[in-house]
């Protein structure tokens, strides 16, 4: 009987060694996410060593053992590798994205997971600010498993207008009836929050953030992650040399 193998395309999201040569890898695919082993890539001459970059696209041949539950690298390649281009703000968007999806990202969420990486990786192929493109991809994939917060109206009352204060923990924007105790970071700041939910990261944005405001939106929304899921993002320490 011949030995059963499967091609998979997707992202790889990390890799943990674990005993031996042995590292599993999580990778996130167009199906969603899964793990496999692979045999020796910590060494840098490995032919599976592209599977140590954490979000290099790539495409693997796996093989599957009998009883159909564990996957095995046997070969493949990178197609792109994180282009980080000695920049910090690049790399600093690389970790906080590789980090929050590894984290955060669960079974039922895969697909549409896949799909806003693999933008977030194209607005970063095409140069776009990278730490506009970072706190975009926190708030859209803070949405998508379920956290995200009102930035279209009152989070109390529904009302568009005269929307003065945000607050996570209120579940987002606050008019001026309902904004008493809540922090009023100002008109910007609550446009650029209303900005990152919604802008496109497949095609070319618009205009970016004050790299002072970005990082305000990053920190804000790692926050409100880790009060709701317990998750620290220690990425987030990296924004401090940017
Ligand atoms: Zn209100």
């Amino acid at each position: 009987m011949g030995e059963r193998t499967e091609h998979l395309a997707g992202i790889v999201l990390r890799s943990v060694p674990y005993k031996d040569s042995l590292s599993m890898v999580s990778f996130l695919g167009p199906e969603g996410l899964f793990s496999f082993s692979a045999r020796g890539i910590e060494k840098p001459t490995s032919k599976g060593h592209f599977l140590t970059y954490q979000l290099s696209c790539c495409d693997v041949l796996l093989s599957v053992s009998s009883d159909g539950k564990r996957l095995s690298f046997k070969e493949g390649a990178a197609l792109s590798v994180p282009d980080i281009r000695d920049d910090l703000s690049r790399g600093v968007a690389y970790s906080l994205a590789a980090e929050a999806t590894s984290l955060l990202v669960r079974e039922e969420d895969g697909p549409e997971a896949f799909r806003l990486l693999s933008s977030f990786l194209e607005a970063m192929k095409r140069g776009e600010e990278p730490l506009t493109a970072a706190a975009a991809y926190l708030a859209q994939l803070t949405r998508l498993i379920g956290y995200g917060i009102n930035v279209d109206g009152c989070a109390v009352c529904g009302r568009k207008e005269n929307i003065v204060a945000l607050s996570f923990q209120a579940g987002g924007f606050l008019c001026a009836d309902h904004a008493d105790f809540y922090a009023r970071p100002g008109a910007l700041y609550l446009k650029e929050i209303r900005f990152l939910s919604r802008v496109d990261l497949a095609v070319p944005f618009p205009r970016h953030l004050e790299t002072g405001e970005a990082k305000k939106a990053i920190r804000d929304y790692a926050r409100h992650l880790s009060t709701l899921t317990g998750v620290e993002l220690k990425s987030i320490k990296l924004l401090t040399a940017v």
